[in-house]
């Protein structure tokens, strides 16, 4: 496991001692890992002149060659499944189970980058539609960008690194990777699988260490054509104000919420709210965050909701019976803490939950005067779901929209009219109908508005992001 890779920057094909290091630590019992490099200055920089290598050499790689080299990728992950799997939980204390899901998903994920790496191309376009293009002909070219600086979070260590690792790779760019100080392992063993699959050296470069320094330089860096970040609002917005004119996406946070209108079969709306409102403790950008419920079917609702929530297995992350553990860090855990002291005070009732142990916060449900207060209006990003009933649908449509995030939306509706009037209305990148916000499978188009974020992930998406459309014009006249 992690023979080469361990504690060690990725840099031109090499695997470099760093000068300075820092320890990682379990979330679940703060025992030590590893040390793991602190990237300087100077070795930003010698990743940044690699990647100016790797960028010539993969524009000389055909589509063909860009698209076997992320099938053996591929493949790699699904033999190193266990052992993948194993890192995450270590690093991030995701429990087992889920952290296998992540990597079935990662797999996933290089495969559609292969098979998008086939069917990149440009257009011809009917310049004779305007009087003065006769007797012109005109195609446009897709090229890659050049160096992407990829930064990227730590709830889904492996699956969003191959959300801009994979598209990356297909449409021909080189690639500095910064991941979360949190799993870097994830992002060191994924380099080692490209290593092992064939990626020409300098292609894929990481730098591990600080954020706020490493993410600086990179951001900063003329040499850099593109930042592609995955976190909160608070770094993404620093991110676009230094960027420059360099192309920016964001994927941000948000407070995701579902509305229960109406179901033939509440305990599977039932079963799949527990899950998407706590699953990885609530760490996940579209986890759903608040949730409402019409009057009628409320009280049996929140109900089933409660017992279901209750049944959930605390504990270790590896162990396989574990449906929740600790969250990132102590700090998080004290955070939210302090929100529910808030809302505590603000006469909001706990309906189960709201205990702290160590940095594991138990599943926590909450109802009554929640207007105003953190827990609602801002980003969680902890096991805790807060739920009110309305009346009127005009109502539960008003208060989904009243966010100034828009990921994700989820609608459980049997009426048509409805769940079209969601699809239009409903402020946010995607609505899910008859579904949890949630859901996502890793080719469709994904990403936010408003706080959430700017621009598209999906492969295909990203991969739009990831090139210059260039527009080549012939005058025969
Ligand atoms: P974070 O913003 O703290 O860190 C994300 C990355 O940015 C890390 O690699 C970090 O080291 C780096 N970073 C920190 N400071 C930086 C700086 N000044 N300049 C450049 N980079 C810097 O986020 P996190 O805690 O790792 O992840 C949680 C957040 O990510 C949540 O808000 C969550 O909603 C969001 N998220 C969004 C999506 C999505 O697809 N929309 C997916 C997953 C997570």
């Amino acid at each position: 496991m992690l023979k080469e890779a361990q504690a060690k920057l990725y840099i031109n094909g090499k695997w470099q001692e760093g000068s300075d290091y820092y320890d990682l630590k379990s979330p679940y019992n703060g025992n030590f890992i590893t040390e793991v490099s602190l990237a300087t200055p100077e070795e930003v920089e010698e990743a940044l002149m690699s990647a100016e290598k790797g960028k010539e050499k993969i524009k000389k790689l055909t589509s063909l060659e860009r698209s076997k080299i992320l099938e053996r990728a591929s493949a790699i992950f699904e033999q190193r499944l266990e052992e993948c799997a194993q890192i995450l939980t270590l690093e991030n204390a995701k429990p087992i189970k889920s952290a296998r899901g992540e990597i079935r998903r990662t797999i996933e994920t290089y495969k559609f980058a292969a098979e998008e790496a086939k069917r990149i191309h440009g257009e011809t376009i009917p310049m004779d539609a305007a009087a003065s293009g006769v007797g012109r002909f005109a195609y446009t070219r897709k090229e890659p960008l050049g160096i992407i600086a990829a930064i990227t979070p730590f709830n889904f260590p492996f699956n969003l690194v191959a959300h801009k690792l994979g598209p990356a790779i297909a449409s021909g760019n080189s690639v500095v990777l910064k991941p979360a100080y949190q799993t870097p392992l994830s992002a060191l063993l994924t380099a080692e699988i490209f290593e092992e699959a064939g990626l020409p050296p300098g292609v894929l470069n990481v730098v591990t260490g600080r954020g706020s320094m490493i993410g600086d330089i990179l951001v900063r860096d003329s040499r850099v054509n593109m930042v592609t970040f995955t976190g909160s609002l608070e770094v993404g917005l620093g991110i676009k104000a230094k960027a420059g004119l360099k192309k920016v996406t964001l994927e941000l946070g948000s407070n995701s919420g579902l509305i229960v209108d109406s179901t033939d079969d509440l305990d599977e709306v039932v079963a799949k709210s527990v899950v998407g409102s706590f699953a990885f403790a609530g760490q996940v950008c579209i986890s759903i965050q608040r949730i409402y419920v019409q009057q009628r079917l409320y009280d049996e609702f929140v109900s089933k909701f409660v017992e279901r929530t209750q049944e959930l297995v605390k504990g270790d992350p590896r162990d396989e019976n574990t449906d929740i553990s600790a969250m990132i860090h102590l700090n998080e855990a004290e955070r939210i803490e302090q929100w529910l002291e808030e809302a505590k005070n603000s006469n909001a009732k706990i309906l189960c939950g709201g205990k702290r142990e160590g940095s594991l916060f138990e599943p926590t449900i909450i109802t009554d005067s929640l207007s105003n207060l953190s827990i609602n209006s801002d980003e969680a990003f902890a096991p805790i779901v807060t739920i009110q009933p309305y009346q009127e649908w005009e109502e539960a449509v008003a208060m989904i929209n009243d966010s100034s995030y828009g990921l994700h939306a989820g609608v459980f509706t049997n009426s048509m009219e409805k769940a079209f009037d969601a699809a239009e209305r409903i402020e946010v990148g995607g609505v899910m109908i008859n579904d949890i916000p949630s859901f996502r499978v890793d080719h469709m188009p994904y990403g936010g508005v408003k706080n959430s974020g700017i621009g598209k992930e999906g492969i295909k998406y990203s991969v739009e992001e990831m090139m210059n459309l260039k527009m080549i014009g012939f005058n025969f006249g």
